[in-house]
């Protein structure tokens, strides 16, 4: 099935009328504020609906993915064909004796406040990560010492066949900033965090300390995709940027940012390949003083314009 206003239609009995729409502007939903065009966008509001879109785009060849938060994602100028998944509309979170369920459109930022108000610690780490728990699961999050890795018990996922499976944390593969979810072409639906009884003010320390270090650290007041580059093994990805003298370089609206090296903000209406090109700029760069080869942490996909 080729023809858009076919998939359209289908999409409409498939989900909600209101949470269908046709060449959405992708930059609305990504911290980077770049990006084209998506063919489709849907915002389910059951797990039930995603399995039918699974199972439609299968059946006719329809490429889809899945958008978090849009924290770790840079999509390119010329947009997505197929369709895009936010999962937005699922994000309930509840407890359940020592244990904090998530569903994986909520913010971790938000189980995480959750798990302080429970008298529940584990994922202070997380109070400044601005991912979903689907995307944080993805990329196994982590900061300052904390991992998704370190407190998930089990996800509930919706496999490639539109199938719901249980997954344990071991299934996973989680490993630093990695997992075995994209390979597997799982989306996954909910998490089971496994945290322990603590003191409300014990909690609130740790993430009130966390949170001063970030803001007083990372430029927070641009757009920006958080760290753009992997931890090296043996060295820091921020510590060469700024031994390299890049910090302030700039190429069109983007900018290797002043207040925090491994970070490029957009400054200036940046376009998605201003970005990358400074980010394989400051690869190049790195590599011919120092040797070190940085690996992209942040994602880049979705086709260039037609030049
Ligand atoms: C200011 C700033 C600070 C940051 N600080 C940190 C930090 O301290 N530590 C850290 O680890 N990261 C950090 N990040 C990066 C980012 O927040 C994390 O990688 C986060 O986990 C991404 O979640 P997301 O929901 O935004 O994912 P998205 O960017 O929306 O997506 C990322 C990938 O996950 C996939 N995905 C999303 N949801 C699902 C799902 N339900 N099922 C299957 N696949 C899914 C997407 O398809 C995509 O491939 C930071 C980013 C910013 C902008």
């Amino acid at each position: 099935m080729n023809n858009k206003q076919k998939i359209y239609d289908t999409l409409l009995e498939l989900v909600k009328k209101d949470n269908v729409k046709v060449d959405e502007l992708l930059k609305n939903h990504l911290y980077t504020k770049l990006g084209g065009r998506a063919d489709f966008f849907i915002t389910p509001t059951s797990f039930e609906e995603i399995q039918k879109v699974v199972k439609f785009s299968n059946e006719e060849n329809i490429p889809f993915m899945l958008l978090g938060n849009g924290s770790n994602l840079i999509i390119k100028d010329g947009g997505i064909r197929g369709i895009i998944i936010s999962l937005k509309q699922l994000n309930d979170i509840s407890t359940d004796g020592t244990t904090v369920v998530a569903q994986s459109g909520a913010r971790i930022i938000d189980a995480s406040y959750h798990a302080l108000n429970e008298k529940l610690s584990g994922l202070e780490f997380a109070c400044g990560i601005p991912g979903t728990v689907g995307g944080a699961l993805y990329m196994n999050a982590g900061a300052y010492g904390g991992e998704i890795k370190d407190v998930l018990d089990y996800a509930y996922v919706i496999d490639k066949h539109g199938e719901l499976v249980k997954r344990l944390a071991s299934d996973l593969e989680l490993d630093y900033r990695t997992s075995n979810i994209e390979k597997n072409k799982d989306i996954v639906i909910e998490a089971t965090f496994s945290l322990k009884p603590a003191k409300y003010e014990d909690i609130k320390e740790v993430m009130d300390d966390l949170t001063y270090k970030r803001e007083s650290k990372q430029p927070l007041e641009y757009p920006s995709c958080g760290s753009v580059f992997k931890r090296p093994p043996g060295y820091f990805a921020g510590k060469l940027i700024q031994d390299s003298q890049l910090q302030g370089a700039t190429i069109g609206g983007a900018e290797v940012s002043t207040k925090h090296a491994g970070f490029i903000v957009n400054k200036n209406n940046a376009t998605t390949s201003d970005y990358i090109s400074l980010i394989e700029h400051v690869q190049k760069t790195v590599k011919e003083k120092f040797g070190v080869d940085l690996e992209r942490e942040v994602r880049i996909i979705g086709e260039d314009l037609p030049s």
